[in-house]
């Protein structure tokens, strides 16, 4: 029988898988399927909930990561750093080719 703690740590991977941390602490994680807020969790386990924006002004370390295009977006509350989900088509057509 599967604990309560591990299907929740389950369920946090389905959600939104971490890849990464910058040299500042900022976390970087991958965005799952249409997800539109924050899943990150404070010191006191309350979620987050943010907004998921796009951002465009990241730095030489998120360009030499994931590139100077990057479709990097961010939450407005705790500032973690979201990529897209490879499953998920881009909403805009600009990157048609
Ligand atoms: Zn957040």
């Amino acid at each position: 029988m599967a604990s309560p703690k591990y299907a929740e740590a389950k369920r946090e991977i389905i959600e939104a898988k971490e890849v990464g941390t910058l040299s500042d602490g900022t976390k970087v994680k991958l965005r799952a399927p249409r997800m539109r807020a924050c899943n990150e969790k404070d010191a006191k386990g309350k979620l987050c909930a943010g907004h998921l924006k796009r951002w465009y002004f990241f730095g030489d370390e998120v360009k030499a990561k994931y590139g100077d295009e990057a479709e990097v977006y961010r939450c407005e509350k705790c500032k973690t750093l979201y990529l897209p989900n490879p499953e998920e088509t881009p909403r805009t057509g600009t990157l048609a080719w």
